[in-house]
């Protein structure tokens, strides 16, 4: 038996780790981990672990159909992958890579431990175009600025690398059963199944990505895709989706390629889940204020388009881009907060929440990053709405008591908030 295992990748259409294993080998059986190392610490509504379900339960179904079966287990994953040698004759693991620090350092482990046994672990490229080591400068290092990577990912790429993994012509190899096994119960693992807020569509929207270059700004438009959350969970395919971009908007094009990129800032420097990337800006003297950090979380700091921003996450689970980065400004300059409280935060709210996108746009906000955001450009809230939200729509959607007498006035003063952040920025990074 050769077992596939889903993590980032949960479909069977253009998989190319599962395309590898139907291809190279036969008897494929795959596998699934809810994996307790990352389910522990959330909440019992978590509407992440929601979404994998279904997801689950939609691609347990799909196998079904061709004959064969998902199993799916909670538990360790170097646990379930012991039990699982230890039951069955297993000649090899096909799996898609994860680029992430938490998921290099268990496939390290997993790997070592398969090797023991002298079982393979074969890992492919799947959830970004290009990974690792396939863009670099010419002097062998890692991009740290996004434009010329970006016109190196151009100059690279050919059609090859974003072909489609025609998976269905080999299902063939998959293991057949007809012992279909439960699926453990989300109140087993501890989750409640109310659905609290909407799960975008999958369906890829060509007229949004046609004209995206027009409306990706204006937050009170259906201007984006609202696919974050599918390719975070690979629930579709960035190889038909980057097909798309590039024949139909250059624009959402470059927005795929910044998830690339800060794909592959993560793997070459791990140590920035939780590091300022420029090392001064860890100096930063940052303020610390319950009250207002609370203001903030709530959407309640006076500022309504930070208000909006904050409350649709809240209610929603998601944020729109620009918005995020008002929000992030707001919370690393005007307030001086650690852009890890914010970062955080957003990790428990966001469904589309993926920590190597979430700590680049934290510490480009909180000019710290790659690429970043110089610490002496900082947004201001009112002009940010009367650019992005002109007539009050965005604002109206979500703080319906805008106008009202019961708004909170605004916690800090921006222009003095701005100087504030000035004085302390250039102290901790000693620039005049
Ligand atoms: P679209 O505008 O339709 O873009 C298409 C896709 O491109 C997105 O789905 C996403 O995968 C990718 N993308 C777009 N913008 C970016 C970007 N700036 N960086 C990386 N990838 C991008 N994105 C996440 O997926 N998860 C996060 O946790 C996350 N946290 C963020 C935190 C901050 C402070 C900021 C400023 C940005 C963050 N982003 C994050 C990036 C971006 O805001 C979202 O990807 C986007 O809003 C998702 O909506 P959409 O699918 O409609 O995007």
């Amino acid at each position: 038996m050769v077992l596939f295992w889903h993590r980032r990748d949960l479909r069977l259409e253009d998989n190319a780790g599962l395309y590898k294993a139907l291809k190279e080998t036969g008897d494929v059986q795959p596998v699934f981990i809810f994996d307790t190392e990352i389910l522990d610490g959330l909440p019992e509504d978590d509407q992440r672990v929601l979404f994998i379900y279904k997801e689950i339960e939609r691609i347990k179904k799909e196998y079904q159909e061709h004959d064969g079966d998902l199993w799916v287990f909670h538990g360790k994953p170097k646990e379930v992958f012991e039990k699982l040698v230890n039951e069955h004759s297993v000649d090899a693991v096909y799996t898609n890579r994860d680029y992430e620090p938490y998921a290099l350092k268990r496939d390290k482990e997993i790997f070592e431990w398969l090797k023991s046994k002298d079982i393979p672990f074969k890992g492919t490229k799947d959830h970004v175009i290009f990974e690792k080591d396939e863009i670099l400068k010419d002097d062998g290092d890692p991009y740290r600025v996004y434009s010329p990577y970006m016109k190196s990912w151009k100059s690279k790429l050919t059609n090859y690398y974003l072909k489609s993994y025609p998976t269905e012509e080999y299902l063939k190899n998959l293991r057949k059963t007809d012992d279909i096994k439960d699926l453990p119960s989300l109140a087993d693992m501890g989750f409640g199944d109310e659905q609290k807020i909407d799960f975008p569509s999958r369906e890829i929207d060509k007229d949004i990505i046609e004209t995206y270059n027009k409306t990706r700004d204006y937050p009170a438009i259906n201007g984006t895709t609202r696919l974050s959350v599918h390719l975070r969970f690979g629930t579709i395919s960035i190889r038909k989706l980057a097909r798309i971009a590039k024949k139909l908007n250059e624009k959402y094009l470059n927005e795929l390629i910044w998830r690339d990129f800060y794909q592959m800032i993560i793997y070459h420097f791990p140590e920035s889940e939780s590091k300022a990337f420029k090392e001064k800006y860890d100096n930063i003297e940052w303020r610390s204020d319950e009250e207002q950090f609370t203001a903030w979380c709530e959407g309640k700091t006076g500022y309504p388009i930070v208000d909006a921003g904050m409350r649709q996450l809240n209610e929603s689970g998601y944020m729109h881009n620009r918005v995020r980065m008002i929000v992030a400004s707001f919370l690393t300059k005007d307030l001086l907060m650690d852009w890890r409280k914010g970062e955080a935060y957003f990790a428990e709210k966001l469904l589309d929440y993926d920590l190597a996108s979430n700590v680049g746009g934290w510490q480009w906000a909180a000019s710290s990053g790659v690429d970043a955001q110089p610490y002496f450009r900082i947004f201001n809230p009112e002009s940010q709405r009367e650019k992005y939200d002109e007539d009050w729509q965005y604002v109206k959607q979500w703080v319906p008591d805008y106008d009202t007498d019961d708004y909170p006035d605004p916690i800090v003063e921006h222009k003095e908030a701005r100087e504030r952040a000035l004085d302390k920025y250039k102290e901790a990074v000693k620039e005049e």
